[in-house]
């Protein structure tokens, strides 16, 4: 799954995952990653596909661009593009935030940063997981680069809200609280799923989102 699925237009496609369905077990299983990709994922894309269907007027605007810009979207249609297009970002975002490497550690950029911020790895991950376990209902954790400190924070989304619109931040990395990321196998258990997320997170991809923002 690349980068193309934020800078792509009408008609949305799902993209495949970077890794098999099976790839991130035992800490996420197969068949919620099976619902998530599949089902729920695409869900978003078919209705963000059918809101935008009667509207030729915004099929040249990218995913990014329909929420950075949704000034420009009709009031009749501005709630179901936000929520549908909010729903494909943060899911792509998450499924780029995995990886079958398990056990990866930050490295270089983003093991200065954490120890800038957080102390420690440890200490990231707590800041995380506090974030995570405090989403009240549906959301996000995100690990985030604030530009003008030049320093990572932890943010909170609710639902499928995204943090396109909040300047100065960068999103690096994030985690689906949403029950259905882990309810199958962890049940009520969203403090299990944490713990088990951290063995799959895609460091890789959050060195990349570092040394990709530009300092003017
Ligand atoms: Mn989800």
């Amino acid at each position: 799954m690349s980068n193309s699925i934020f800078s792509s237009r009408y008609p949305f496609k799902n993209p495949p995952l970077p890794y098999g369905y099976n790839s991130l077990e035992p800490f996420i299983d197969s068949k919620t990653m099976h619902l998530h990709h599949d089902k729920h994922l695409q869900t978003y894309i078919d209705n963000l596909n059918k809101t935008l269907a009667g509207h030729k007027e915004l099929w040249g605007y990218s995913l990014q661009e329909l929420i950075i810009h949704s000034d420009i979207l009709p009031k009749d249609i501005k709630t179901p593009v936000l929520n549908n297009a909010g729903g494909v970002y943060n899911h792509a975002f998450y499924f780029q935030g995995m990886t079958d490497n398990k056990g990866e550690k930050p490295s270089e950029l983003a093991d200065f940063h954490i120890s800038k911020t957080f102390g420690s790895y440890d200490g990231f991950k707590k800041a995380i997981k506090d974030a995570a376990l405090g989403v009240f209902g549906s959301g996000y954790a995100w690990l985030v680069l604030e530009f003008e400190s030049d320093r990572l924070a932890v943010m909170q989304t609710a639902n499928q809200d995204t943090l396109l619109n909040m300047r100065g931040v960068i999103p690096l990395l994030n985690i689906d609280v949403w029950e259905h990321a882990y309810y199958l196998k962890n049940y009520n258990m969203r403090n299990e799923y944490i713990d088990n997320w951290f063995n799959v997170v895609n460091w890789q991809s959050v060195e990349c989102r570092l040394w990709s923002v530009r300092r003017v």
